[in-house]
Order: structure tokens, then sequence, then C-alpha cells
């Protein structure tokens, strides 16, 4: 069983889109472990953007994720990692295909309204970052 981290960014929640993001989650049938919505520090956001901090667009990356309240949330299940990467659709929105959130909801490679863990490694750094070492708080039945 694996585990991701995705956040709804400040454009997802302020535009009202939280509601329709967690129906395409559980519409496939994705368990939500843990969930919550929280302002995001600039320290916090200077750390999970860190790879880019030697960006031109770094500073914009830190206001827009501090701009608004985000909901953090914990997803489980097999393959989840790469698998809510392929429902998020690639960084660009306006490169991401019809269908995907990002292809749905964002325009450009600024604002694109969600986060998703890449990698097994990241999930897990990301997850202690955002829920500390909490266990999963439910116990679903398949
Ligand atoms: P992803 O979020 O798809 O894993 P990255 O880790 O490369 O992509 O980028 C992190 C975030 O930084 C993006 O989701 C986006 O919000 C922002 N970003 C990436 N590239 C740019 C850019 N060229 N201009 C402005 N913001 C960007």
């Amino acid at each position: 069983m694996e585990q991701t981290l995705v956040i709804i960014k400040p454009d997802g929640v302020k535009h009202q889109l939280v509601g329709r993001i967690l129906q395409r989650f559980e519409d496939r049938r994705l368990k939500i472990s843990q969930m919550r919505l929280d302002n995001m520090t600039e320290d916090v956001a200077r750390e999970h953007y860190a790879h880019l901090k030697e960006r031109a667009f770094f500073q914009e990356i830190l206001d827009y994720m501090t701009s608004g309240p985000v909901v953090y949330l914990v997803l489980e299940g097999e393959n989840i990692i790469q698998l809510v990467r392929n429902m998020v659709g690639p960084t660009d929105g306006a490169k991401a295909a019809p269908g995907t959130i990002r292809g749905d909801f964002a325009v450009n490679k600024s604002e694109n309204i969600i986060h998703a863990s890449d990698s097994p490694e990241a999930a897990q750094v990301e997850i202690q970052r955002f829920f500390g070492s909490v266990p999963s708080l439910i116990e679903w039945v398949s």
C-alpha cells in the first residue's frame, strides 16, 4: 500500500473547486486517509519548493502558495503516486490533456490548482512535512 500527498492550492480553494476535485478521487475509489484546510507559511513553502529555489519564479511560487488557504490530503492505495500524478496532469495547465485536473481547471504553469507527490521518497517527506507521523485515521473496509 502506497501513500501520496496532495495539496489543493490556493486558487483551487478560492475558486471553490475543492468538492469537484475530491469527487474525482472518490469516483476512482481512492481512499482519503488525512485531510486538512490550512494556510501554508512562507517558511514551509520555501522548504516544499526548495528544488526550485534557483529559478527566477521562486518568489512568485511562495507568494502564490501563501495567498490563501490550501487543502492537504493524504491518499492511499496501490500505485497511488503514479495514479494521482496521471489524474493531475503535467505542470503546465495549458498543455495538460482535458480530463486531467490541470487540463480541466488550470490554464498555465504557475497557478495550476493542485500538487501531488512525484515519487515514494517525496511522498514520505511531504506527508511528514504536512501531517507529521500521524497514523491513518480511518480503518477502511474494502
Ligand atoms: P509539479 O508541480 O508538476 O510537480 P514542479 O515541481 O516543476 O512541477 O513545479 C512546482 C510548482 O512550481 C508548479 O506546480 C507551479 O505551481 C510552479 N511552477 C513551475 N514552473 C513554473 C514557471 N515556469 N513559472 C511559474 N511557476 C512555475
